[in-house]
């Protein structure tokens, strides 16, 4: 719509969209409104709507992500995960802590440190998707509310990783933002369950999946109406073994390109090793990512889950010390 199109104007043009049979999503940026309407009408003629009162073009997106993608909303999308942490300005924001809640201790003091350092998320799971079946699974309920106690008590909010959709109502209660993990990123019927809420999603790609499918995962939630969708680069798996997977960089700005969602990086699973993952947290911060997920463990060498890639909380407080350096170079800030 032009800038300043009126209310009316973009009330009839919506009214006409639905009556044509499409799904309308309605953008309103600082300057003017965006109207994206999805469906699938070959006879559809874009010409007619051109000539609607108060609409500037009508443009076809052409890329099989639609309401994901950067033509849709130019200026890029913020995502208020809540205690005034927004993902996708000009903070880079830092989620940190153990791969799994294991004891009050444990989540107490990796909170306690990486609040300390910087951090403004508190990550770590409680349902754990572990390759192999007798591995450690997670604490449950129980470690969302040992979490939720201690992100409070240190003033950092929380994200997790849901497996099921009926795990959505009961961690809503725990968690500021739902995380989607690589194992999950096409379970179709998690990410439409997600679509329905309004809540902040972390969307992380699957280890074998390009970043077309990556977006277009993104837009099944989009797709429900939950707009507040965060990416993440987690490593894929190449034939490097060196590597727990290989660190695919490049799609940081591929992705800033393509698409208004913001993107954050994650070098523990994306390396698998302690001593790499602070070399490629500086290179995701200095590639432009909009923020980090970083694991950190008190006790790494006892952590039941991947501590061989966890920060001990002083490397994790170097790095932060790093970060700041770094951000300001490419116009970027980080607390
Ligand atoms: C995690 O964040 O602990 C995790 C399981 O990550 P991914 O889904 O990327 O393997
Ligand atoms: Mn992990």
């Amino acid at each position: 719509m032009h800038e300043g199109a009126t209310e009316a104007q973009i009330q009839n043009v919506l009214d006409r969209l639905i009556a044509a049979g499409f799904n309308v999503h309605r953008s309103t940026g600082e300057s003017h409104t965006v109207l994206g309407a999805v469906g699938v009408h070959r006879d559809f003629d874009h010409r007619d709507f051109e000539l609607l009162d108060g609409v500037r073009e009508v443009m076809r997106i052409t890329q099989p992500f639609k309401l994901a993608s950067r033509q849709f909303k130019p200026e890029g999308t913020i995502v208020d995960v809540g205690r005034g942490v927004r993902i996708g300005g000009n903070e880079v924001i830092v989620a940190a802590g153990p791969c799994s809640v294991e004891s009050r201790e444990q989540i107490f003091a990796v909170a306690e440190s990486v609040a300390k350092s910087g951090a403004k998320i508190l990550r770590a799971g409680a349902f754990k998707p572990r390759t192999s079946p007798y591995a450690f699974q997670g604490l449950g309920e129980k470690g969302l509310q040992l979490m939720r106690e201690a992100a409070d008590k240190f003033n950092l909010c929380t994200v997790s990783e849901v497996m099921d959709p009926s795990q959505i109502a009961m961690m809503s209660g725990y968690v500021d933002m739902f995380q989607v993990g690589a194992r999950n990123m096409q379970n179709y019927h998690l990410l439409r369950a997600l679509g329905e809420i309004r809540k902040p999603v972390l969307l992380k790609r699957g280890m074998s999946a390009t970043m077309e499918e990556l977006l277009l995962s993104a837009e099944y939630i989009l797709a429900g109406g939950n707009f507040s969708v965060v990416l993440c680069e987690r490593g894929i798996r190449t034939f490097e073994t060196y590597t727990r997977n290989t660190f695919d960089i490049a799609a940081i700005p591929v992705i800033q390109k393509l698409s208004h969602l913001p993107i954050m990086a994650d070098p523990s699973h994306a390396t698998g090793r302690r001593d790499k993952v602070a070399p490629m947290a500086r290179a995701a911060v200095a590639a432009g990512a909009d923020g980090l997920l970083i694991e950190v463990h008190n006790d790494p060498d006892h952590a039941l889950s991947d501590g061989a890639q966890s920060l001990e909380p002083a490397q994790f407080a170097q790095l932060m010390a790093e970060l700041r350096i770094i951000a300001p170079a490419i116009g970027r800030r980080i607390s």
